[in-house]
């Protein structure tokens, strides 16, 4: 069911595993990045994912469907079903860190937005 993150991601090199030469480049463009994010004091460390689940559960509560929160987010549907669920089938429980960014796009959701589309 969940599908693999595509060959060329840091992701697909950490939890494919896959060290193919697309992979083991992303990785190593992940990890540049990251220094060089940390030596002009802009690399933020992952998040609690916590305030943003409640944030996504009061967004669908207000009717938002999932996929349109991922939309809005800009994020794969896996990622925000994940957030909320986790992955039972693999046994993989709701995310507990995630990434700064991604934290912010959701958190940046309103559900007047969809509100506002539907209309
Ligand atoms: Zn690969």
């Amino acid at each position: 069911m969940a599908e693999p993150a595509p060959h060329g991601t840091p992701r697909r090199y950490r939890h494919g595993p896959c060290h193919c030469d697309l992979c083991r480049a992303a990785h190593a463009a992940a990890a540049r990045q990251r220094r060089r994010d940390k030596a002009y004091g802009r690399y933020r460390p992952d998040v609690d994912a916590e305030p943003v689940r409640r944030h996504v559960r009061k967004l669908r509560e207000a009717g938002l469907p999932l996929p349109q929160i991922a939309a809005l987010a800009d994020l794969n549907r896996s990622t925000v079903s994940t957030l909320l669920h986790g992955r039972p089938p693999q046994g993989v429980p709701p995310t507990r860190k995630m990434r700064a960014v991604n934290a912010d796009k959701l958190l940046a959701i309103r559900a007047e937005q969809w509100i506002g589309a539907a209309s």
